[in-house]
């Protein structure tokens, strides 16, 4: 059904490639109970989530724990051809998200790369 949440992020960490502060953002992740709820990562470490109705609401009750690709597009990036794809792997323990990363490191080595390659050629 392509369904997913919405994360809302108010976490300094989550920064793209060129520097931009992504608070703000409309991220997404399909890596909980894809309800159209909403996951609120705050500054001071504590996660809030508020379940969107649809899925298991039981499944949305357990603490988030293990790893989630959060993806979201860099607005400051953007262009009228493309918008820039950001996205992180945060690993949570007990709701804490103690691991922030983003991948690919630099978006100039992913997407965004291949896309100015292709107009080149
Ligand atoms: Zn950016």
């Amino acid at each position: 059904m392509g369904l997913f949440d919405y994360v809302s992020v108010n976490d300094p960490r989550f920064v793209c490639s060129e520097g931009h502060d992504l608070r703000g953002e409309e991220f997404q992740t399909k890596d909980f109970a894809c309800s159209l709820g909403t996951i609120t990562i705050s500054t001071d470490g504590v996660t809030t989530r508020a379940f969107g109705g649809l899925g298991d609401p039981i499944d949305w009750r357990r603490p988030l724990n293990g790893s989630a690709n959060v993806y979201a597009g860099c607005s400051q990036c953007a262009s009228d051809k493309w918008r820039a794809w950001v996205e992180f792997v945060v690993t949570f323990e007990d709701d804490k998200p103690i691991r922030v990363e983003r991948c690919p490191p630099d978006a100039r080595d992913g997407k965004i790369a291949k896309r100015t390659t292709e107009e080149e050629g």
